[in-house]
């Protein structure tokens, strides 16, 4: 099915993904509904937002209930915290919006008879030991590790927004997004790309953590909002994959940036080594056959092209503000 989309909502629409979400449903004609408590929110995109024709913002906390006059032909669920500083900073929240946040996101979506699009994590699949990972591989996740407000709340999100498709019958579909990394996210979040890119063009050392030897396959921002639009106006339940397979170490990724960024990679020069994150997966690459063959969906932006995209938005952002904060 390809369902016809006027009026979305998307909780936590002011974040990174949701941003961009916002400009790619506006790009097809569509109205916006962003609800967001900007905890996680950059101060800019928030007010280009508020400036922006066809979106309504509306400042709220999905942890409390509330309702969205009017129709909706789609709820995508993304407002939780999402960099690891963050969700460690804010472990109660994080596991509040997994939670109460994700059942008050579907009452809405059933009310309103639209489609549900749960924004899920590749953490829920933990410290894998299966690589790459199908969707069917259920996942090595510490239950009380500090990592575990965030990958339990996921994981409970997914069974919340599993049972009321049984139950209730709501239109649902789950996305498990794999690293997803351009312009708009924070200087600050604490997260590899957003780090290694302020560092590389502030001419300071890449902070690499733990060994560098752990893997990530990363996904361009544009790639993984197209993903969430095609499962939005398709049936498909879910759990789906989203991500680009194009695996690599982190050491090798500070190596990328710093070359996306003209400065010479290859050597340990501008590269140091702090403590590893505790229960920091060692890979992650997600198996996309999936998200392939029922939604005619793969990533299309490479590594090289997209950091030098995201390089690009910091530095003039740079040269604006006079920082990269
Ligand atoms: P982000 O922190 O930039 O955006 C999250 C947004 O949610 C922020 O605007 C924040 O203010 C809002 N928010 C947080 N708690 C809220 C609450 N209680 N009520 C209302 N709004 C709230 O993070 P992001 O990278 O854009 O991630 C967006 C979603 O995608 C998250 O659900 C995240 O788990 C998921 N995701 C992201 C990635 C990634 O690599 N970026 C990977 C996997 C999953
Ligand atoms: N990382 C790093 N230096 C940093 C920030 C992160 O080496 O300054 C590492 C982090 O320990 C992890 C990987 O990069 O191994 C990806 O971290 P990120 O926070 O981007 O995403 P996630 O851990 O959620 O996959």
């Amino acid at each position: 099915m390809t369902r016809r989309i006027e009026r979305a909502l998307v909780t936590g629409g002011a974040g990174f993904v949701g941003s961009h979400l916002d400009e790619l449903l506006l790009a097809r004609g569509c109205e916006v509904v962003v609800l967001d408590d900007f905890s996680t929110a950059a101060a800019d995109t928030v007010a280009e937002l508020r400036a922006r024709a066809g979106v309504e913002l509306i400042r709220h906390d999905v942890t409390e209930p509330f309702v969205v006059p009017g129709r909706l032909d789609v709820v995508f669920h993304l407002a939780s915290p999402a960099s690891p500083p963050d969700y460690l900073r804010l472990p109660i929240e994080t596991l509040r919006a997994g939670a109460l946040g994700t059942a008050h996101a579907l009452d809405v979506a059933v009310r309103a008879g639209a489609r549900f699009v749960l924004a899920s994590t590749s953490e829920v699949y933990g410290d894998p030991e299966v690589h790459p990972q199908p969707e069917d591989y259920r996942g090595c996740v510490n239950p009380i590790g500090p990592r575990s407000v965030y990958d339990e709340a996921k994981r409970y999100a997914e069974a919340l927004t599993a049972a009321y498709r049984r139950e209730r019958g709501a239109n649902t579909g789950i996305a498990r997004l794999f690293n997803t990394y351009g312009p708009r996210m924070r200087a600050q979040d604490g997260r590899a790309v957003p780090t290694f890119v302020r560092q590389a063009l502030a001419g300071e050392p890449l902070t690499v953590a733990g060994s560098g030897t752990q893997t990530r396959s990363l996904c361009y921002v544009d790639d993984t909002v197209r993903g969430l639009l095609a499962l939005a106006v398709s049936d498909v339940p879910g759990p789906v994959n989203l991500g680009n397979p194009e695996e690599l170490t982190v050491r090798d990724l500070a190596d990328a940036v710093r070359a996306a960024a003209g400065v010479t990679a290859g050597t340990s020069a501008g590269v140091t080594f702090v403590d590893a994150a505790e229960d920091d997966p060692r890979r992650r690459c997600p198996d996309i056959s999936l998200a392939r063959r029922e939604l005619g969906w793969r990533p299309q932006v490479g590594l090289a092209e997209g950091l030098t995209r995201t390089i690009r938005w910091f530095a003039a952002r740079h040269e604006r503000s006079g920082a990269v904060s």
